[in-house]
């Protein structure tokens, strides 16, 4: 792919050494801030924990809330530019450093729409993208109704704060409790969302998981933004969480033009700047449903750090910094594993293996579930892979 040279908004555009400031301080944050030190840029941190894994590679830390008024005015300040990590973050956070005068990329149209399962379904298909069947979900009674026209088995989801399969739970599958009766059974469900404004969905039986990783760019004079595509993984999950990313996935061209058309055109509607994770469902009949966005840099993007001459970090720190966009092309075949909980033990053999890229993210604890970090294999392309 050949990216031509992009006239940029010059007074969005950043210069080497002005400061990005990065809400959240995780894995996600330590990758921007190394991304964009070696684009000698700095970064400036706003995260409330002082051993956060990005508080060792960035520029400077501010140990706050993110609700904290003198840690925003603080982070307004001495950035330029301010982007975020996780979804979650506070929308009001996001209004205070607009109203101090700082921009915000990728902004809070996207984080109010991705932070509100309900808000997305209905985002996607205002944009004729396919979801699953859904129904919105305040009571016991809802959920009742809901059953009624999704079937099941379906999944309970908590309309806001959920992630790696937390928030969440199944209804009528052959794991639940056969000795429950239905009404308990559903009563069960709605307990364990936390009795919370949820969302309901059919169960999609789909063949696999793909997901697509794009970054957008400041809009240029004549209102046109450049767009970065990787092409799409294949996404296996293990207890919820994303275990293994493998690229290129096992599907065809059309599908995955259908997936960058439906992105590119998500991208477009919300003025989108930086990288952005699409999820799909890929169903028997090769066609796609949207699961669902993160507005941030993917997990099942990592792998573009060994695989791509430009990453999805780099990419994302380009586009905010309304510098030209890079070549998203995969020089490799890749498959990109996580270390969760305990596997991280075994750094030292993925250290010793051949063509593996280790990225440990400094966490000091081990805990069941926590991505500690994450090992990518290059695999040489051969003839006729797309
Ligand atoms: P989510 O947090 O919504 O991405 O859900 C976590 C994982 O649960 C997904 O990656 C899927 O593997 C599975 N999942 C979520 N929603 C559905 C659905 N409607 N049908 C089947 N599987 C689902």
């Amino acid at each position: 792919m050949t990216l031509a040279p992009q006239a940029m908004d010059a007074a969005r555009m950043l210069k080497p050494n002005d400061r990005i400031g990065i809400l959240g301080g995780g894995q996600l944050g330590r990758m921007l801030a190394m991304a964009a030190t070696r684009l000698g840029l700095r970064t400036i941190i706003l995260c409330p924990d002082e051993n956060c894994p990005a508080a060792i590679v960035a520029d400077t830390h501010i140990v706050a809330d993110y609700e904290d008024e003198a840690g925003l005015a603080a982070l307004a300040e001495a950035a330029r530019v301010v982007t975020y990590e996780f979804e979650n973050v506070p929308a009001a956070s996001v209004a205070s450093l607009t109203r101090l005068g700082v921009h915000v990329a990728p902004g809070a149209k996207p984080l109010s729409i991705a932070q509100d399962r309900l808000n997305e379904k209905e985002f996607v298909r205002s944009l004729g993208g396919r979801t699953p069947d859904f129904y919105a979900v305040e009571t016991l009674e809802d959920l009742r109704a809901g059953l009624a026209i999704t079937g099941t088995p379906a999944i309970l989801k908590t309309r806001r704060l959920g992630y790696d399969g937390k928030g969440q739970t199944r209804i009528g599958t052959d794991t639940d409790n056969l000795d429950q009766t239905w009404d308990a059974a559903i009563a069960h469900a709605w307990a364990e969302v936390g009795a919370r404004p949820s969302i309901l969905e059919a169960f999609v039986p789909f063949r696999c998981e793909i997901s697509v990783i794009a970054a957008r760019g400041v809009p240029g004079p004549d209102g046109t933004a450049p767009i970065a595509m990787y092409d799409p993984p294949k996404n296996d999950h293990r207890s919820g969480i994303l275990w293994r990313s493998s690229v290129p996935a096992p599907v065809g061209t059309a599908l995955i033009d259908d997936a960058k058309a439906m992105t590119r055109a998500m991208m477009e509607a919300l003025d989108y700047v930086g990288v952005v994770g699409v999820e799909f469902f890929v169903l028997e009949d090769e066609t796609l449903m949207v699961n669902e966005f993160a507005p941030r840099v993917h997990n099942s993007g990592h792998w573009t750090e060994a695989a791509c001459a430009i990453s999805q970090f780099e990419n994302h720190i380009r586009a905010v910094a309304g510098w030209p966009l890079g070549d998203p092309a995969r020089h490799s075949n890749t498959q990109m594993e996580n270390l969760i909980g305990e596997d991280v033990r075994a750094w030292h053999d993925w250290l010793c293996a051949p063509d593996v890229l280790v990225n440990l993210y400094g966490k000091q604890e081990i805990r069941p579930g926590r991505k500690m970090g994450h090992v990518t294999r290059i695999m040489w392309k051969s003839e006729g892979d797309h």
